[in-house]
């Protein structure tokens, strides 16, 4: 395996001061992983390998759903560090007791572990002949992007947008089948248009019947802890907005409503919109 395991040597002058930091912190992390821990595919040129996107957004706005769909089409891994941590924790491993804590108040857990998970599922997909990929869910810190951008090109950034309103409701009507994983939200939406602003109706996503009575909400989406994790989306995460504009990387997309109005019009948004009968395929 061409294993290519690099540091963005950019970031090493902040790694000795920050390497007696405990390795859980939370929002204010910006301890940067040790060399030896950002494993990267080899940069290839972007006609030789498939896509390296990253979905931004804030919790509820539907990363998982479009990443997952766009990664179906595309043919490419959809890699959200979320379920990398959820499946840490499910493994009862060492770190798991400190990670629940922390996930379960709406906190992030420290670059360094989250950059530990990430190049570990990077390495495996590259022994299994993985190219390309979405990610979903990070960078979420300025540090986090800077150490991806010194080791991965990545060719386009997603900022999905969605009215504030609908975010808490829609975290708060996520439910999970905890036999196949599917992902359903049984919340029903419907903001009415004020003072020229448009309404928005998003229909739940409701499981089917053999899903129904397997039905589980994950343990950070009680409403104090979505408060949480949007305040620190927007204090922490969204300057990447900006990181990724002054690059010339972003793509801002305002979803227009459900998936049946959305997702045709992100497919036009970035160009995909020919590829009609992988669309089927993908829903
Ligand atoms: P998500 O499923 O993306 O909402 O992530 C669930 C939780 O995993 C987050 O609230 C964080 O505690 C943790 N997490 C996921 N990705 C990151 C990241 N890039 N940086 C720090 N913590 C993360």
């Amino acid at each position: 395996m061409a294993a290519i395991t690099r540091l963005v040597k950019r970031a090493s002058p902040s790694i000795s001061s920050t390497a007696a930091r405990s390795l859980f912190c939370s929002e204010s992390s910006s301890h940067a992983p040790p060399q030896e821990h950002f494993h990267a595919p080899p940069r290839k040129d972007p006609k030789d390998r498939n896509v390296q996107w990253v979905f931004l957004g804030c919790p509820g706005v539907g990363k998982g759903t479009y990443a997952s769909r766009l990664c179906n089409l595309l043919g490419v891994p959809h890699i959200a560090t979320g379920d990398l941590v959820r499946h840490e924790l499910a493994s009862k491993g060492p770190l798991s007791s400190q990670l629940s804590e922390i996930v379960n108040q709406g906190k992030l857990v420290s670059d360094d572990i989250i950059i530990r998970l990430l190049s570990k599922r990077l390495a495996d997909g590259e022994s299994k002949g993985e190219s390309g990929f979405i990610l979903d869910g990070f960078p979420r810190t300025i540090n986090q992007a800077e150490i991806l951008e010194g080791v991965i090109d990545i060719d386009l950034v997603v900022n999905l947008k969605l009215q504030e309103e609908a975010l808490l409701a829609k975290c708060l009507g996520r439910r999970i089948c905890n036999q196949c994983g599917g992902n359903f939200n049984v919340a029903s939406i419907d903001i009415k248009g004020e003072n020229g602003s448009p309404g928005m109706f998003m229909a739940p996503l409701l499981p089917p019947a053999n899903c129904m009575s397997k039905l589980i909400t994950r343990a950070d989406d009680t409403e104090d802890v979505v408060k949480e994790r949007l305040r620190i989306y927007n204090e922490t995460t969204q300057p990447l907005e900006e990181f990724y504009r002054s690059r010339g990387k972003l793509l801002e997309f305002n979803l227009p409503g459900g998936i049946p109005e959305s997702w045709p019009k992100l497919l036009q948004a970035l160009n995909l919109d020919d590829y009609d009968e992988k669309r089927s395929a993908a829903a």
